[in-house]
């Protein structure tokens, strides 16, 4: 096999086999540890995009903290306006601690953690209490975004073997 040069970010240069597509053409830099992507001369442009393209887990995983991040901010913009309203600012300081809660939490949604399933699995009975709270103090936007949490609550469970893995199926 060949061997190419590698100018790692750290300063250190090193010589090394070069990366195959199986390891996601990745060489590890041996003086700090950095994992760094690098095209073999030999391999052609397409190919390289190909086998370093975001495998579909993750595209889920990070489809999932996007909508995420949405219905947080949402919760928040609406937490805000209801907190104007003087009739509706219980429900507004709830909906903004939440929201201020579930943004706070974004960063653990990743493909391979199974924590994920359980935490949007429990949401159930949250999101019912949030439609009342919703329906009773704040007026029917918030209905909307519950209605938008519970979507995506499906949508998690539905591809749950992203962040568990699929050891868990039995067929
Ligand atoms: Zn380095």
């Amino acid at each position: 096999m060949a061997s190419i040069n590698v100018n790692c970010p750290c300063g250190n240069q090193f010589v090394t086999e070069e990366p195959t597509a199986d390891s996601g053409f990745i060489v590890e830099c041996p003086t700090c540890g950095a994992r760094l992507r690098i095209k073999p001369p030999g391999i052609p442009r397409k190919q390289f995009k190909k086998a370093t393209a975001p495998s579909a887990t993750d595209r889920v995983a990070g489809r999932i903290k996007k909508y995420e991040m949405v219905s947080g901010i949402l919760w928040l913009i609406i937490g805000t306006v209801q907190l104007v309203l003087v009739w509706a600012a219980a429900a507004g300081v709830w909906n903004i601690i939440n929201a201020i809660m579930r943004l706070h939490s974004v960063k653990n949604i990743y493909a391979g953690n199974p924590a994920v399933v359980s935490w949007y699995d429990q949401r159930r009975n949250w999101l019912i209490a949030f439609a009342i709270v919703n329906l009773v103090l704040g007026g029917v936007i918030g209905v909307f975004l519950v209605a938008f949490d519970w979507w995506m609550r499906d949508y998690v469970l539905r591809n749950r073997t992203v962040f568990e893995g699929v050891l868990s199926q039995s067929a």
